[in-house]
């Protein structure tokens, strides 16, 4: 089972890694791949180039064998869906093995604006880790929703999972407000991501 964690990581930061080691560790991932987007739907264009949001995610994943960067989002530079994400994944790794797409409460909770929804739930299950500030319902994924995690392994797709993460109240919107305000953003992310925000002079 791969797992996947789409984001505009604008820039990366613990609340992202974290609830992914999290649930790497719960349901026994062999793979999470980052897959920063190029140009989200639903959002303004991110301040930082998808290049550098890129090497970001690179510099804070290095130590941890089982993240991957996935950079097939930045090749395609149109807008960034998720279903073609996935199609483009699935031509890649086959029908068979199952997929789960990492988010938290708050994408969840807009989840069925996402541009052909019901397709990405053939393509791939949700794992949704809970996020503080967001208590999130969707009604209509109640259908897919399931307790047993054993489930996830049964089918390629399909399914809908919560999981408890340890809860870490950070955001890239907060980081980039403290950094413009000339506050440090140390120890919110990882000190390479750090390091290099600082020597590029980015979100000034
Ligand atoms: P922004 O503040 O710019 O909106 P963000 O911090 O929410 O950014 P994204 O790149 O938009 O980060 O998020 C990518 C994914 O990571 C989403 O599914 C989001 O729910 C999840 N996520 C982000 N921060 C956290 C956090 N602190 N805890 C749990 N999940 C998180």
């Amino acid at each position: 089972m791969i797992g996947l964690m789409g984001g505009t990581f604008n820039p990366i930061h613990f609340g992202h890694l974290r609830p992914a080691l999290e649930v790497a560790d719960l349901l026994g991932l062999e793979e999470v791949r980052f897959i920063p987007a190029s140009q989200p739907p639903l959002r303004d264009q991110p301040c930082v180039s998808a290049q550098e949001r890129a090497h970001m995610v690179e510099l804070a994943i290095q130590s941890e064998p089982r993240f991957v960067l996935d950079q097939r989002e930045l090749q395609r530079q149109a807008t960034s869906y998720t279903v073609d994400t996935l199609l483009s994944l699935r031509q890649e790794l086959g029908d068979e093995i199952p997929l789960c797409w990492m988010m938290g409460m708050d994408a969840y909770q807009n989840f069925t604006q996402w541009h052909q929804w019901q397709k990405i739930l053939e393509l791939t299950h949700l794992v949704v880790s809970h996020r503080p500030n967001y208590i999130a319902e969707n009604p209509l994924l109640n259908a897919y929703h399931t307790k047993q995690q054993s489930e996830l392994f049964d089918s390629p797709a399909g399914k809908l999972y919560f999981v408890s993460v340890t809860q870490l109240d950070i955001s890239a919107t907060m980081i980039r407000d403290e950094q413009k305000n000339s506050r440090s953003i140390r120890y919110l992310l990882p000190d390479a991501v750090h390091n290099y925000i600082n020597e590029k002079k980015l979100y000034i």
